[in-house]
């Protein structure tokens, strides 16, 4: 089955009287929770792919789900784009971003108490934006929350919250970094392979994203496709399950939960 999507605006009205407007997405695969595969809730805040990335890879920016979404699901892209104009808009003032800082954790309460991800699409764009995740994420304890990133001279503010898992999105150009900041803080790397080589020292814990081409979804017994053959036990154990198997009720982020922990 085909992957849903959803979306829900929120409307912030501004001390002056100014709206400023805000559009959560969510989708079957990531949706915990708050919903389902087939039902999911927007339990994400998203913005544009590679542009709001500021330490993309090369590697990273040429394969970029985004981009088939960026197609695929135009609506939703273009509620991206809306959100990476106005987070940008409102950090400028303090007044609004206070506001908007209480907004998201209204949402986050009302819409994904059980687990919200930050960025389907974009990442930290700089260290004003961390600041602001991380206060959301203060603001709303017990909601289990967590984001992917390559943004690694941002991530400081993130450091040490409860309730955020901190993913190190990594693959063969920026894994060296990738490695120092796991050794300095404990955080988890995720590793992306395009041409199915792997590091041998991939860290205990790691999560492993293999690109399409060597995914078995397609494949009647996807256990066959000849990259998986490739893999000791243990890397077969930190592949994320949705993505080589493909999506359903019960292969998606809420029950399997590699990355959120
Ligand atoms: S490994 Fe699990 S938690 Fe991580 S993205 Fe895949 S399904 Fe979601």
């Amino acid at each position: 089955m085909a992957t849903k999507f959803a979306l829900k605006p929120l409307f912030i009205v501004m001390p002056d009287g100014v709206t400023k407007t805000f559009w959560f997405d969510g989708n079957g695969k990531i949706t915990v929770g708050n919903g389902t595969f087939v039902q999911p809730v927007a339990n994400s805040f998203s913005l544009v792919q590679v542009e709001d990335c500021p330490f993309a890879t090369k590697l990273c920016g040429s394969v970029c789900y985004v981009h088939r979404l960026e197609k695929a699901e135009a609506e939703v892209h273009s509620k991206y784009r809306y959100n990476s104009v106005t987070i940008r808009e409102v950090l400028r003032d303090h007044t609004y971003a206070g506001t908007v800082r209480e907004m998201f954790a209204s949402y986050i309460y009302a819409y994904a108490r059980k687990g919200f991800r930050w960025h389907v699409s974009g990442d930290i764009f700089s260290l004003e934006y961390a600041e602001f995740i991380a206060a959301i994420c203060k603001m709303t304890p017990g909601v289990m929350q967590w984001i992917y990133t390559r943004s690694f001279p941002y991530v400081e503010p993130l450091l040490n919250i409860e309730n955020l898992a901190i993913n190190l999105s990594a693959d063969a150009e920026n894994y060296a970094k990738a490695l120092v900041l796991h050794e300095r803080h404990g955080l988890r790397m995720c590793y992306m392979t395009v041409d199915g080589s792997l590091p041998p020292d991939l860290p205990a814990g790691s999560v492993i994203f293999p690109s399409h081409e060597l995914r078995g979804r397609e494949l009647p017994d996807p256990k066959q496709a000849p990259w998986w053959q490739t893999l000791a036990p243990q890397q077969k154990r930190m592949v994320c399950p949705p993505d080589f198997f493909g999506q359903s009720e019960h292969l998606r982020c809420g029950p399997c939960r590699k990355c959120l922990l």
